[in-house]
This record gives C-alpha cells, sequence and structure tokens, in this order.
C-alpha cells in the first residue's frame, strides 16, 4: 500500500494500555476527530503474569478510566459493575481496595466497547513526513496521523547482576507461573526484589508448597507504601501545578523523596505474609521464608546444581546457594521505537529522556503543528503519579485539551488542605 492510500487519523495512539485506554475513551465523548491505537498484545490486558487470585490494587476504584473528569461516561468502574451484575457482591464482599483480577476484567470490558483498537500491532518504527506520523509493524506501514500519542509502558527487566542464569531456574516475577508448577519444591528459591511484586511472589511460593523461600531486598526493612491522606495529596492537580513552578533540580528531588508515597508494599498483604511465614513456622517448626533486607546482589554464578548469589550486606559480604531465582526488581520504561530521524528530532534531558511539558507534549524540533505526547515517561517532570493508574483521566484530559487546542475538560482541585507554596 502506498502511504497516501494509509488510513489517515488525527491521533494515533501507540500502546493500548490503562494510560491510552483512557484517552481513547475521553476522546470519543469529546470530538469526532479519529483516534486509532496500535497495540501489540493479540488482546485487551494488564499485566497478565502478575495477576492471580488475592492480589489487589493499590488505588481506590474510583481512579478508573474516565470517573476523575467525567463520572457519566458509560466506562466507569461503577458502570462495569452495575451492568455486568456484580455490584452488589462486591460490595459486600467489603474489600479495602478491588481485586486486581477485576481490574483487569474492567479493563477488558471498557477496551471491547473503544472503537479502533488494532491488536496484534506490534509498532517498530515512528516516522515522520510529509503530514505526519507513519507508524509501521514489521516493516509494514499500518497508518498515518497528525498527532501521536505514545504509551508503551513499561517492562520488567533483569540486572546485570543477575543476568545469564539459565533461563529455567531464574526468571522474572512474571513468568513464575509458567514454571511453578514443575519446580522442585526441595530446593530453596530466591526472590529478588522488596516491593509490593516480590511480596506476592513469596507468599505464592509459600502457598504452593515450598518451605525455603528467601526474600532479598536492598532497603533496610520491606518498606510500606505511605497511603495517609496527606501523602495522598501529592496526588493532587494542585501538587502538580506546584511541581510545574520548581526548578528541574529541585522536582527530581522532591519527586526521588516521594517513592513510598506510591512505589511500597501494601501493609495488609505484608501483614499477610508476617502471618503466612508464622503459620509456617506453627507447621514446621521454623519459618520457611527468611526475610532478607539490606542486602544488594552485587553478581551471581552457577556452581553445579545451585545458583550463588554474592550479596553486600550491611558491613559484610554473604553468599546464598539457591535453585531458583525469581527476579522483582522493578520496571523500566519500554523504549519509544522513533526511527533514526525522527528521534534525532526529540529534545532530551540529561538523563536521555524526553522532555515532557506540563500538557505531556513532547519537545521536538520541526514539529509544524503536529503534536507527540508521551504517558508515563515524565516522572523528574510531573512526579511519582505519571506512572501509576492515580491520575489517568486527568492526564489524558489534558492531552485531549491540548490537541484539540481548547478547554473540553475542565480540571480543577479546589479543596485542598495542604499548602504547597
Ligand atoms: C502488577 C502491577 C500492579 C499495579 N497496580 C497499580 C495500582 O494498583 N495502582 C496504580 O496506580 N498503579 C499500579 N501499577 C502501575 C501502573 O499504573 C500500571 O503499570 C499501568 O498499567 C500503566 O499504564 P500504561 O498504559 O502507561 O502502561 P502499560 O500498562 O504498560 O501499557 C502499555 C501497553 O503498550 C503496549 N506496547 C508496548 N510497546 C508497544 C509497541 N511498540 N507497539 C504496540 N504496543 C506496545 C504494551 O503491550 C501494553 O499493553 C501497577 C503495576 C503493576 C506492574
Amino acid at each position: 500500500m502506498n502511504e497516501a492510500e494509509l488510513p489517515y487519523y488525527h491521533t494515533v495512539g501507540v500502546g493500548a494500555g490503562p494510560a491510552n485506554l483512557s484517552l481513547a475513551a475521553l476522546y470519543e465523548e469529546a470530538t469526532t476527530e479519529s483516534l486509532a491505537l496500535f497495540e501489540k498484545s493479540g488482546g485487551p490486558q494488564w499485566h497478565p503474569g502478575l495477576i492471580f487470585p488475592g492480589v489487589s490494587m493499590q488505588t481506590s476504584w474510583m481512579k478508573d478510566l474516565v470517573t476523575l473528569v467525567d463520572p457519566r461516561h458509560k466506562l466507569t468502574f461503577l458502570n462495569y459493575m452495575v451492568t455486568e451484575g456484580r455490584l452488589f457482591a462486591l460490595l459486600n464482599s467489603q474489600f479495602a481496595t478491588i481485586p486486581r483480577k477485576e481490574y483487569e476484567r474492567y479493563i477488558k470490558w471498557a477496551a471491547r466497547q473503544i472503537p479502533n483498537i488494532h491488536y496484534s500491532s506490534p509498532i517498530d518504527r515512528i516516522s515522520f513526513g510529509d503530514g505526519g506520523f507513519t507508524v509501521y509493524s514489521d516493516g509494514r506501514a499500518l497508518a498515518r496521523s497528525e498527532h501521536l500519542v505514545v504509551g508503551v509502558g513499561s517492562r520488567p527487566y533483569i540486572p546485570e547482576a543477575l543476568a545469564g542464569l539459565p533461563a529455567d531456574r531464574s526468571f522474572i516475577a512474571d513468568h513464575l507461573s509458567d514454571h511453578i508448577d514443575t519446580m522442585d519444591r526441595s530446593k530453596t528459591v530466591a526472590v529478588v526484589g522488596g516491593g509490593q511484586t516480590g511480596l506476592e511472589k513469596v507468599s505464592r511460593l509459600l502457598s504452593a508448597g515450598f518451605t525455603n523461600v528467601l526474600w532479598i531486598g536492598r532497603q533496610p526493612w520491606f518498606q510500606t507504601i505511605d497511603d495517609s491522606s496527606t501523602a495522598n495529596d501529592i496526588y493532587r492537580p494542585n501538587y502538580n501545578e506546584f511541581l510545574h513552578t520548581l526548578s528541574r533540580p529541585t522536582r527530581k528531588r522532591l519527586v526521588t523523596g516521594h517513592r513510598l508515597t506510591g512505589d511500597g508494599i501494601t501493609p495488609g498483604s505484608l501483614a499477610g505474609l508476617y502471618q503466612q511465614n508464622y503459620n509456617g513456622h506453627l507447621e514446621l517448626g521454623r519459618f520457611p521464608a527468611t526475610f532478607l533486607p539490606g542486602r544488594n546482589v552485587d553478581s551471581s554464578e552457577v556452581v553445579g546444581d545451585d545458583i550463588v548469589l554474592h550479596c553486600r550486606a550491611t558491613e559484610k559480604l554473604e553468599e546464598y546457594r539457591v535453585g531458583y531465582v525469581v527476579v522483582a526488581v522493578g520496571r523500566e520504561i519500554t523504549p519509544v521505537p522513533f526511527d533514526s530521524e525522527l528521534a534525532e528530532r526529540i529534545d532530551m534531558d540529561e538523563d536521555g529522556e524526553m522532555i515532557v511539558d506540563a500538557d505531556y507534549s513532547v519537545r521536538w524540533k520541526g514539529m509544524n503543528g503536529h503534536r507527540i505526547y508521551a504517558f508515563n515517561r515524565a516522572r523528574w517532570s510531573h512526579g511519582i503519579q505519571d506512572g501509576s493508574l492515580t491520575q489517568l483521566p486527568l492526564r489524558a484530559a489534558m492531552v485531549i485539551n491540548s490537541i484539540l487546542g481548547r478547554e473540553v475538560y475542565k480540571i480543577s482541585d479546589e479543596m485542598c488542605q495542604t499548602k504547597w507554596s
């Protein structure tokens, strides 16, 4: 197909995770202009390897794709509950926060109602030429557009210290489900990573009958999230405005200090694991899981049948011999497949990241009215909430206001007890 025959959209979004789904949901209500999403997975999904019974969201169900800016939208979580006949059952279950599986079901329900999502379309090249952007998959141009929204999210990674271990004995947390049934329960399993995902994997291993689990984390103790009212004031438009008045170094310093407002363990699940391990002691006469905070895994090697982890502890070096390693050290942002010509035109900061302005637009040279927006890649400029679900509809609304050049969605935040400046 030659370029002129390709479908042309006002806006193309790369990725159909919650960020771009929120954009597409609100966009449909805001304008008759066309939008299409291109998603690499074969259908709607949300972190499939990290969803299993007993794991819960860290945010309220009201933080869905649309409610914060348009509570009357047809894709609210509440409408999902009512139309799917689940509301009374959920209410009476009295969850503090909904199960992750429920959020996944909601995301799939919403995605099925959003038009123009093209699945099985991994975008591996984005170029810019006369009249707009072109997205490609496997050498084939799929569509052109006036504007582009990048919503490729994050991906798990294996750190250098754990690279090169055999793939059937060392794998990322997302893949534990693929291995757990065939793993030898008599072996020791190390879970590396002291966050929520690490905790969930330790708990899962204990439930599956493993009796020697080492939980290794870098921080001096396994730290819980600060979900207090004042910490949550950071996740409000008021705070975003304040951040944008500050210099970049000051913003970075403040945002670094915010880690535990969003990137920590849910206290209830930590207590749950602690109790699970206590119950394990009642059965075995020893704790099936050993908690090892304050350790950094410096390197690893295979020695005979074992994997040896070389760790730096508070004031000494330690070695742990294990049968398996589950890697839960966090996620990194997914690279954006701009072609080299477009990549050269994007303004980068000193960390090599795209510069994202207050309206989520990316600065680039020669834009000539064609805008690029990016979700989930502006932690240092927009704060820790940029990588979470808490402000999805607000972010999408800001992008829509900016693309359409008018205030379609009013973003206001009047009643705030905290004064930031
Ligand atoms: C297990 C887990 C639980 C979480 N729970 C919470 C929570 O309770 N509360 C909260 O606020 N935050 C939570 N988060 C953090 C965050 O909000 C979510 O990760 C959220 O999914 C981010 O949405 P996103 O759309 O930016 O990215 P993603 O969900 O990562 O979606 C990106 C999409 O882009 C697709 N993609 C990537 N590259 C391409 C490409 N080249 N071409 C086409 N498609 C591509 C991917 O397949 C994916 O579907 C959680 C994160 C994890 C991992």
